[in-house]
């Protein structure tokens, strides 16, 4: 068996002497635990704040343990009599190849009939759950509506924009890249797709806005949020679900601490624009609507049988290869739900 260990915590961005590489003996599981083997890992962007002390919504991974991660496993051995050796499951178990757990440690069974094994991880899975339920319960577009979203190729943003798109929403994505903003546009059916990195992006995404923007999707920050705060028009809704585009800077996890960074100079601004044009900025981590899951299952269920919502997956080949994939992720390297293929059925 093999498993990432976290070795060192990153200064700004994660370099691949943070991460080792353990082997050790298979694992046995005891009276009533199941003994699960990796099929493939989800690497996500909130492992990079699990990777810093600084107190977040939830733990950090501790020096010398195994990088957490949700996964798709098959059961290889059971001493509990509800699971049987090869079932399918979602677990928990981390960036390794075996896990032992109890069946608490089991999200769901998961049928490769239903859905491709791989989609728990992603659209059918916990990102897609997030673009689902932020737009349910914050975004909440109307038919006509102008929705953008960034980080629109990636497992989040291209449901975003598809989910918008099918409640009759205008959906503008921006994206890395022309590749990246080609695929919005031709296979995902986007209205609009911006690249981020051009030169005049603010003045690109104000003509893709001519009606303003109703619904801001916020996954990235940064230099896209700047662009877009101006074009927020009047009752605009910001479910403010990710903010990669800061998560290696060391500043942005001071404000945790009650020590605020010192450019505060546009705040002000920023606080006359949420009253004046009685914006509704929301942050929100998935979990929190967790008792809507269900509901989630059974509409992307439809659309995804329907092809109404499609996905694309960037599945790296090997356990050896996720702290590098992982890096890439930060910076935009990945083209799709970033996952790794850990071993085969
Ligand atoms: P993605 O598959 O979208 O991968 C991350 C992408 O972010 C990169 O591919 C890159 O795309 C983009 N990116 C990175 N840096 C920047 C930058 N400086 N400016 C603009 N774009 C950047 O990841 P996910 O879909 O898994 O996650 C998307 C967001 O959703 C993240 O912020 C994540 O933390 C958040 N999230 C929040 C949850 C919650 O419960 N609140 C749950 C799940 C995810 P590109 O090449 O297009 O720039």
């Amino acid at each position: 068996a093999q498993r990432w260990v976290l070795t060192a915590r990153p200064q700004g961005e994660p370099t691949p002497e943070n991460f080792r590489l353990e082997s050790a003996h298979v694992p046995k599981p005891g009276e009533g635990e199941i003994l699960l083997g990796v099929l493939y890992l989800s690497l996500d962007p909130y492992m990079r704040g699990r990777m810093s002390a600084t107190k977040s919504y939830a733990a950090p991974v501790e020096l010398g343990a195994v990088m957490e991660g949700g996964t798709v496993a098959q059961v290889l051995r059971s001493n509990h009599p509800d699971y049987r050796a090869g079932e399918f499951v979602l677990s928990h178990s981390g960036w390794q190849t075996h896990a032992v757990v109890t069946p608490k440690q089991i999200l769901r069974r998961l049928d490769p009939a239903i859905a491709p094994l791989s989609t728990a991880l992603g659209v059918y899975g916990m990102p897609g759950f997030t673009a689902w339920a932020g737009l349910r319960e914050i975004g909440k577009p109307k038919p006509g509506e102008t929705l953008v979203v960034a980080a629109a190729s990636g497992a989040v943003g291209s449901a975003v924009g598809q989910i918008a798109r099918l409640r009759g929403a205008r959906a503008v994505g921006i994206a890395g890249g022309t590749e990246k903003c080609a695929y919005l546009r031709d296979e995902l059916g986007f209205d609009a797709a911006i690249d981020h990195r051009a030169p005049d992006f603010a003045e690109q995404l104000k003509a893709a806005c001519a009606n303003g923007i109703d619904v801001y999707f916020e996954n990235v920050g940064g230099a896209v949020w700047e662009a877009v705060w101006p074009l927020l028009n009047e009752y605009a809704r910001v479910p403010v679900c990710g903010l990669i585009a800061h998560y290696n800077d060391d500043s942005y996890r001071s404000g945790f601490n009650g020590e605020l960074p010192v450019a505060a100079d546009r705040l002000p601004a920023l606080m006359r624009s949420v009253l004046t044009r009685s914006l509704t900025l929301r942050g929100f981590i998935q979990r929190e609507f967790v008792q809507h899951y269900p509901e989630f299952l059974r509409e992307m269920g439809d659309w995804l049988h329907h092809g109404q919502v499609l996905y694309r997956e960037d599945i790296v080949d090997g356990l050896e290869h996720a702290p590098e994939a992982f890096i890439g992720l930060l910076k935009g390297r990945n083209f799709g739900k970033l996952l790794v293929r850990v071993a085969d059925p």
